[in-house]
């Protein structure tokens, strides 16, 4: 056996595959092909589950929301070249998110590169703008440390992509079964030595007590949850410090769920008056970006004092915040916590500030509600969601996981979906990136077995990746998708006369698809179920019927094409 061990040989591929599994890594996306097709059965041998995608843009949108989703880093495998140019999508989506992924891509042998070698590629160059780290194994014993070191480096301070190079001659040296297995526990023993802990803000201590005390004696306080703190899963310290302050809060979109939509101090329902009038605003995990209006006049108040809770010290060097809270997000609202308690205080519901909140949202649901309340056909968008968020809240705990995007069906979504459990909906985050979805849902669906995911697309956002229903089929995945299909880009032809001129004024709208298209049908090409829906009825039949299954659907909802705006919410940006 010993002999054995010193003599059997063991590639590049094995060899990454087997470090990967040994660093703690369960599930890989990729596409394979030269020169990672061995990696990838190398990886699941080693117990790493290899989700075979039919593009990487859509494998890396999986992995990216698998680091969202799990905490742990997100694994995409590209071939060469073109391989890792599709794979970029979902790396810059990763960072730009501020989600782990670890992209590892073959490249071309290193002998022949700079002859035109196929595929070649300056693949570092080339991941470099989008990731904290781009590195390169020139040699088969560079491969364990530098899984380890790049695994680790993913999750490190704020989350983000980084980027592994294994040449194809890498992959494809050799050397023994003890010499791999050294390299593996050398690497490992290295990787616990190192500390990639969140930052610890030398002035934390002090920071805490001030922001207490400021939000003690603010007149109309605000809680911020973005999706850093669901990453960070502060659920639990942030529902404290909401029920114990009676402060009312405001999820991002996806932070929503961190403390239920249900919940009685939700100001979603009154956000204008909620970010416009609050003089503390208390954001745990989430930027100051366009998203939240940069945090400045008009949509806030020019006085309002922002305590910042980050784990990156640039980003809360870049806000100038009042106060700014360098840590992890469960950690820093735990300690807050825990200075509230020594002089514990609480808003009164008959508060002014919590009164004016909780009545403006009231009155704006019951508004909605009463929009809701119609059966609209031909479908606008609000009818069918409002189906939609019904059969979603009946299935309970654990709840389904949402997937959303697409301009207008995003939008009317996350005002009228429901999230009560954290981490419960994806969408097209910081970036506005469409064409994330179905790798969103093969990534949740495989990160949590025990909930149904339920993609909820616009049709132009569905197309970018809808090859992926096969992929769907294949791993016979708990997904079912509903594509709004209103036959285009904001619903198809919108131009005005003076757009419909010169010598292409014959060619479809730029903004235009195949009017009622039969997008139900592509998932009956491969075996999935297939609904064509056009009344509230058919509706709440198919969902019914799918969500009971949990087997790959798609349902086709016919929508009104002159229903919802151009460009959603964000027209004044187009
Ligand atoms: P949203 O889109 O919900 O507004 P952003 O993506 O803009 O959220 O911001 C998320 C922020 O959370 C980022 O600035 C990131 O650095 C931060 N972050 C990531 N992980 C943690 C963590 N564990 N604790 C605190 N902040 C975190």
């Amino acid at each position: 056996m010993a002999t054995d061990l010193a003599t059997r040989k063991v590639d590049g591929s094995a060899l990454a595959g087997r470090a990967l599994a040994a660093a703690g890594a369960r599930h890989m996306f990729g596409v394979v092909g030269i020169p990672v097709t061995s990696l990838a059965s190398r990886a699941a041998a080693a117990g790493v589950r290899f989700l075979a995608f039919r593009n990487e843009q859509s494998a890396g949108y999986a992995a990216a929301a698998y680091g969202f989703l799990t905490g742990g880093p997100g694994l995409l495998l590209t071939v060469s070249g073109p391989g890792c140019v599709h794979g970029l999508a979902g790396l810059s989506h990763a960072t730009a998110n501020a989600w782990p992924l670890l992209m590892i891509s073959g490249s071309c042998s290193q002998p022949d590169a700079g002859k035109g070698d196929f595929q070649e590629l300056d693949q570092i160059a080339a991941t470099k703008p989008f990731v904290k780290l781009a590195i390169k194994a020139t040699t088969i014993a560079d491969i364990p440390r530098l899984v380890f070191h790049a695994l680790a480096a993913t999750v490190a301070g704020r989350p983000g992509g980084c980027y592994l190079d294994i040449p194809s001659d890498v992959l494809h040296q050799t050397l023994t079964e003890s010499e791999a297995a050294a390299l593996i526990d050398a690497a490992a023993a290295d990787s616990a030595k190192s500390d990639f802990s969140p930052p610890k803000h030398i002035s934390l201590d002090e920071g805490i007590q001030k922001a207490a005390e400021l939000l003690r004696h603010a007149e109309r306080p605000l809680i911020v949850v973005g999706k850093g703190a669901a990453y960070a899963k502060a659920e639990e310290a942030i529902q404290k410090l909401v029920d114990t302050t009676g402060i009312p809060f405001l999820p991002t979109p996806m932070g929503k769920g961190v403390v239920p939509d249900t919940h009685p101090l939700s100001a979603t329902a009154a956000r204008s008056l909620a970010i416009g009038q609050c003089d503390v605003a208390l954001v745990i995990g989430a930027r100051l970006n366009w998203l939240l209006h940069f945090g400045e006049p008009p949509k806030w108040s020019k006085d309002v004092k922002f305590i910042l809770v980050d784990v990156c010290e640039e980003e809360v060097e870049l806000r100038k915040p009042h106060i700014g809270l360098v840590g992890d997000a469960k950690r820093v609202t735990e300690l807050i916590n825990r200075e509230i308690k020594d002089q514990p205080f609480c808003l009164a519901r008959s508060h002014p500030w919590v009164e004016a909140i909780t009545k403006k949202a009231k009155d704006n649901v019951l508004k909605m509600d009463a929009q809701l309340a119609k059966d609209v056909v031909p479908f606008n968008f609000l009818t069918p969601m409002r189906i939609i968020r019904d059969a979603i809240l009946a299935k309970g705990s654990p709840a389904p996981i949402v997937v959303s995007e697409g301009a207008n069906t995003m939008d009317v979504g996350r005002a009228v979906l429901v999230q009560n459990e954290p981490r419960t909906r994806l969408d097209a985050g910081t970036w506005g990136t469409m064409g994330v979805g179905l790798g969103f849902c093969i990534a949740a669906a495989v990160a949590e077995p025990d909930r149904l995911v339920v993609a909820v697309e616009g049709d132009s956002g569905f197309g970018f990746s809808a090859m992926e229903v096969e992929t769907l089929v294949r791993y016979q995945l708990p997904v079912v998708v509903i594509v709004f299909n209103n036959n285009g880009v904001y619903g198809g032809d919108r131009r005005s006369p003076d757009e419909i001129t010169g010598p292409y004024k014959d060619d479809p709208a730029p903004t235009s698809f195949v009017p009622a298209a039969a997008y139900h049908k592509m998932m009956e090409a491969f075996g999935g179920k297939g609904y064509l829906v056009e009344t509230p009825d058919e509706l709440k039949s198919a969902l019914s019927e799918s969500f009971h299954a949990r087997k790959p659907a798609v349902i086709n909802v016919i929508i009104d094409p002159y229903a919802g705006a151009e460009s959603g919410r964000m027209q004044h940006k187009n």
